[in-house]
């Protein structure tokens, strides 16, 4: 027997139709569950009567963090038709590349970025489009004229719910194909670790065209019939109000290391009654101690989560009662699937022992949209090469040491930039560092950190210099410092090394 995907929006309308699904910050719109179910069940007629929208094709969105997102999604899922959130970072030509890639029958994108969506409509004349949030918008119009879909698609958990293009800070991106039974997997997964039901109300403030964005975990709470408050954009300091505010009534939230940096090195940090959140996770690149300890101070356990596109997101997580006692650890896998560290030649590796991390598991995507080379070569026998260096320790808890194209060799020693960022972070003055290898003609290669110094306050390469000599070995001491005025960032908030070493390299 098929197993089938069944629409959470119409079942929570159902059951409780006056709960809130979604509060979207900024258009100032609150959406209960039956006024989301209504919009999306006239979206989903848009989508098939005016735009041809028909299963398995692709439905692309362009917009910041909109509710409209989400609508879009669900009403796609409809219809069996495929999700694809774009990047509205990437230029123009980028763009281009992801759409001949995917070929929409239909792009829906924000006011906002009006210009450049009918720049792309040019490139793809077959390609229709929507715009919602502005004096122009024919998306709200078109929901005013049209009526219910009568009767969802019946879709297997197998089908394609959403390509989610990496952010090609590897490569070119590649389309993740992501089935429903993925996001089913990540629900499963995640819903006991993070303390998440249905009273849960969730900020969201990652970007929706990525994973961390829409699985953790607002598709999460959309499942459980909870709510998510969304941000157009993040800001630090807008972000500590809505969660002080008892009015929102926030219990979750889930950033990148840069946003709890952000949020912790604002001046309300202090202040803000943090009080209501019941899990806040962080995740996505390697997270400085610093970081964990100042929202420890703050009575904030920040729970840390490994995971990547590919495996839709969560793979290892560490429990609230661990994150003191095991604080760095991502913690252990999620109750679904499979984890294993490797040697080179994917012999499993010791406890303590440094080596890839693989998983397996019906929580990984089936391959790169109409890439079988990529596909082939990121797995072995089912298991996906995360590209990740990885050790357990003596009670099963994993590490994430740094992903292995930024280790590098000095003196023949191996070393992982995170651990000296790690210990740059311990720094009062210093409020961003990232580290590269750079050549050395003794060294093969040494470390340079670059550096980003807190307003008002001074640091010395000297300083920094001597500070990692009193708490690393010899062979990971950075022999150069540069100091600039902020880390490149790709939209995410994760810091961008090819662009780095671009940068500060030579
Ligand atoms: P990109 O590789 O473009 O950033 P993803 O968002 O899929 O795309 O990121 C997955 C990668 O993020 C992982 O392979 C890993 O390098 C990094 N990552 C995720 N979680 C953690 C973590 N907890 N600690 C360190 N690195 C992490």
């Amino acid at each position: 027997m098929t197993a089938l995907y069944y629409d959470w929006i119409a079942n929570h309308a159902e059951r409780r139709p006056d709960s809130l699904a979604a509060n979207d910050l900024g258009s100032g719109r609150r959406f209960t569950y039956a006024m989301f179910d209504e919009r999306i069940a006239r979206l989903a007629t848009v989508l098939r009567d005016r735009f041809g929208v028909k299963r398995g094709d692709r439905v692309a969105v362009f917009a910041p963090n909109t509710i409209e997102t989400f609508e879009v999604q669900f009403a796609a899922w409809r219809l069996g038709a495929v999700f694809v959130p774009l990047n509205w970072r990437l230029a123009v030509p980028e763009l281009r590349a992801i759409l001949s890639d995917c070929a929409p029958v239909a792009m829906i994108h924000d006011a906002e970025f009006t210009d450049r969506a009918q720049t792309l409509g040019e490139s793809f004349p077959a390609m229709r489009l929507c715009c919602f949030g502005g004096p122009a918008s024919d998306y709200e119009q078109a929901l005013a004229h049209a009526g219910r879909l009568a009767g969802n698609e019946t879709v297997a958990l197998s089908e394609i719910s959403t390509i989610l293009y990496t952010s090609g800070t590897t490569g070119i991106p590649k389309g993740v194909t992501i089935p429903h039974t993925m996001n089913l997997q990540n629900i499963i997964n995640s819903t006991g670790p993070a303390l998440l039901g249905r009273h849960s109300v969730f900020l969201g403030v990652l970007p929706l065209f990525h994973t961390g964005g829409l699985n953790v975990w607002a598709n999460p709470i959309f499942h459980l019939g909870g709510s998510v408050i969304l941000m157009r954009s993040f800001d630090p300091g807008e972000a500590l109000r809505l969660i002080g505010d008892p009015a929102h009534g926030i219990t979750h939230m889930f950033g990148v290391p840069a946003i709890f940096q952000f949020m912790g090195q604002h001046p309300n940090f202090a202040t803000t009654d943090l009080s209501g959140l019941v899990s806040a996770g962080v995740g996505g690149a390697p997270t400085p101690l610093a970081i964990l300890t100042a929202w420890a101070e703050r009575g904030v356990l920040l729970q840390h989560a490994f995971g990547m596109t590919e495996t839709s997101p969560i793979v290892l997580i560490l429990d609230k009662e661990d994150a003191i006692r095991k604080v760095g650890s991502a913690g252990k896998p999620i109750l679904h699937g499979q984890v294993k560290v490797v040697r080179t030649d994917g012999s499993p590796a010791d406890r303590n022992e440094i080596g890839e991390l693989w998983v397996k598991g019906d929580h990984i995507t089936p391959g790169y949209w109409q890439k079988p080379e990529a596909t082939a070569a990121a797995f072995t026998d089912s298991w996906l090469h995360t590209g990740d260096a990885a050790l357990v320790d003596d009670e099963g808890y994993y590490f994430i040491v740094d992903r292995w194209k930024d280790m590098y060799i000095s003196g023949g020693e191996n070393v992982y930039p995170a651990e000296v960022e790690n210990a740059l972070y311990q720094i009062p003055a210093l409020a961003e560092a990232c580290v590269i290898g750079v050549a050395d003609k003794r060294w093969g290669e040494v470390g340079r950190a670059i550096v980003v110094v807190k307003p008002d306050m001074t640091l010395t390469e000297e300083d920094v210099i001597a500070h990692c000599a009193a708490n690393l070995a010899r062979y990971k001491l950075p022999h150069s410092v540069v100091f600039t005025d902020a880390l490149p960032r790709n939209a995410t908030g994760k810091v961008h090394k090819p662009t780095l070493r671009q940068m500060f390299g030579a």
